[in-house]
């Protein structure tokens, strides 16, 4: 992996500094509070130093899908203010993200001082990289920090295009997420466990063939591990089954023989009447999965099974919840084996938003070694793709 250039090796003293954020953040439907400020509060040190250095700080940052148009409901006006309680410090929002009025603000700004800009998304160039939106957004700034990883698997004008034309560099948390992550491809102490759930197969196909070169064992649950039964002539009632994947999937149980990478797949699975929080559900083991009914969780043997591996872990993957979580009745596995690689003495790394939620309800998200903020980039990373938003910055 090649080393990125960070804020460091830049002099931003009275620079202004264009900064790319992951402010993507859950909001409550009916108020438009902020659920959860975690992406908020990871960016905190690249924005305090950049400050402190005496830079002149200009945020910018996606939330949700506005498709172009400006959408009243996700003007970044609570990130402004959460940002501003967590800082201690005011910042200062934007209505617009390019444009006059920008203009004229960032240039009346001081050393030290932080401004957010309005959605990115607002701005049709941003999501189609057009290089007359990346320009006008360098326009703002002397120097570009890409902090946001969990979009840098993405080639947007704020991620890749802007990069183009100002020098480019890594904040803090964009390179704690490559050192680790890239730690786990390069010398991971063994065995090297993946644990990989949720709910799609064909979402995790890409790491699970390259999981299958560079770890010693895959434990698979959550919705995508019945596709893999099928593809082994497991019965599995209505479960999660994607038919279009199969033969894909058969050739993975080909390859974890070739290549004695253990790809495990529950022993017996909590079977749920329907996809209800009150379903009526009960234990079976893999193979006797009643028609009709559907696997939720993974059951107690697969616990106490994937526990003892787990238990013996050098280092550990995880993506995806091993059930449906969010309800009780189907949150043991998830619950079980989070405990276990917290347990266990494994360098422990988490993927995925739905994986750090579970950790967050289960109160273990700070017992992991790393919460990965990207979800889709932490996979096509480790699936071994260029990420635009990583392949911009300035190498060492
Ligand atoms: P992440 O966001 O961590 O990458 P995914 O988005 O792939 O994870 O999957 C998370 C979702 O998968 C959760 O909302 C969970 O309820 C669902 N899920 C887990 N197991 C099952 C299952 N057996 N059947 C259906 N959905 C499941
Ligand atoms: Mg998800």
């Amino acid at each position: 992996m090649i080393k990125k250039k960070t804020v460091k090796d830049v002099d931003v003293n009275g620079k202004r500094v264009l900064v790319r954020v992951d402010f993507n953040v859950p909001l409550d439907k009916a108020t438009g509070a902020i659920t959860d400020d975690i992406r908020i509060r990871a960016a905190l040190p690249t924005i305090q130093y950049l400050s402190e250095q005496g830079a002149r700080v200009i945020l910018c940052s996606h939330m949700g899908r506005p498709k172009g148009e400006v959408v009243e409901a996700l003007r970044l006006d609570p990130v402004a203010e959460r940002l501003s309680e967590l800082l201690g410090a005011p910042v200062r929002k934007m209505d617009q993200v390019i444009g006059p009025e920008v203009l004229v603000v960032v240039e009346a700004m001081r050393p030290g001082d932080v401004l957010l800009l309005e959605n990115l998304r607002f701005e049709p160039g941003e999501t189609k990289n057009d290089p007359d939106f990346a320009k006008a957004l360098a326009s703002l700034a002397d120097v570009y920090v890409n902090d946001a990883f969990g979009a840098a698997h993405r080639a947007h004008a704020s991620t890749e295009g802007v990069a183009h034309f100002l020098p480019a560099v890594a904040g803090f948390l964009m390179e704690k997420e490559l050192d680790t992550l890239s730690g786990l491809l390069e010398e991971p102490k063994r065995p090297f466990i993946a644990v990989l759930g949720g709910n799609k197969v064909s979402d995790k196909l890409g790491v699970i063939g390259r999981f299958l070169d560079i770890c010693d064992e895959i434990l698979t649950g959550g919705g995508m591990c019945f596709t893999l039964m099928k593809a082994q002539g497991l019965a599995i009632g209505k479960s999660l089954n994607e038919e279009d994947q199969l033969p894909q999937v058969r050739s993975f149980l080909d390859k974890s023989i070739e290549k004695g990478t253990a790809l495990r797949v529950p022993e017996d699975v909590v079977v749920a009447a329907s996809f209800a929080e009150d379903a009526e559900h009960q234990v079976v083991e893999a193979g006797e999965m009643p028609e009709g009914w559907m696997g939720l969780d993974i059951g107690p043997l697969t616990i106490e099974a994937y526990r003892a591996s787990l238990l013996d872990a050098g280092t550990v993957f995880w993506n995806g919840p091993m059930g449906v979580f969010e309800w009780e009745a189907f949150a043991a596995g998830t619950r079980g084996v989070a405990e276990a690689i917290v347990e266990s003495h494994a360098v422990s790394v988490s993927g995925g938003g739905d994986t750090s939620a579970a950790l967050k309800k289960f109160g273990l998200e700070n017992k992991f070694t790393h919460v990965s903020t990207g979800g889709g980039a932490s996979m096509e990373f480790l699936e071994g793709a260029d990420l635009p938003g990583v392949s911009a910055l300035l190498n060492k």
